[in-house]
């Protein structure tokens, strides 16, 4: 996973002054990394121990889908807002650079009894958060988190009690 680290380019005041964005697009302009990675993540044992997916918009549905093909596990979406039709559940968070809300569609939700949260990457663990608050709603169980990066200073894995697992922590 060497490589993988080489492919992520750290863009500095971006899209903020005092973000160091990572831009893991790199990585699926490389299809041999990218399948190496996605058959990685398919087998993480949080991907294992859920039933379904939750993939977060936008880069979350990159990594959310091609996982979920893999794995054979159903995938439903964490989106922004006015973007889903029907009844959702909605909630606001904060993230590294800024604040949003993201919704689920309650009927996906109520289909299956754990999921996996999947993005492309960690930092202060605000979004992943919100989409925690999603799935309480619904009462469901949280197999975990999985994502590509997880910035380790920012400690956004303090904020959960469930497993938490990253490819890269940088
Ligand atoms: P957070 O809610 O602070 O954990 O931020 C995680 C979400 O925001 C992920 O969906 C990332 O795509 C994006 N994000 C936050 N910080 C960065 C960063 N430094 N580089 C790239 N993406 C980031």
């Amino acid at each position: 996973m060497e490589k993988l680290e080489s492919l992520i380019k750290t863009y500095y005041d971006f899209p903020k002054k005092g973000i160091a964005f990572k831009d893991l697009l790199g990585i699926i302009q490389d299809s041999e990394i990218f399948r190496e990675l996605i058959l990685r993540m398919s087998l993480n044992h949080v991907i294992k121990n859920s039933e379904a997916i939750i993939s977060i918009e936008a880069r979350g549905f990159i990594f959310g889908s091609a996982i979920s093909l893999q794995a054979r596990k159903p995938m439903i979406v964490a989106r922004k807002p006015g973007k889903l039709p029907g009844e959702v559940f909605q909630e606001n968070y904060h993230l590294e650079y800024g604040s949003n809300s993201l919704s689920i569609e309650k009927g996906a939700l109520e289909k299956f009894s754990s999921y996996a949260i999947v993005d492309d990457l960690l930092a202060t663990g605000g979004t992943v958060d919100c989409v925690t608050r999603l799935i309480n709603k619904s009462g469901k169980k949280i197999a975990g988190l999985l994502t590509v990066v997880e910035l380790i200073e920012l400690n956004g894995r303090s904020k959960f009690d469930f497993p938490v697992e990253s490819v890269l922590s940088i």
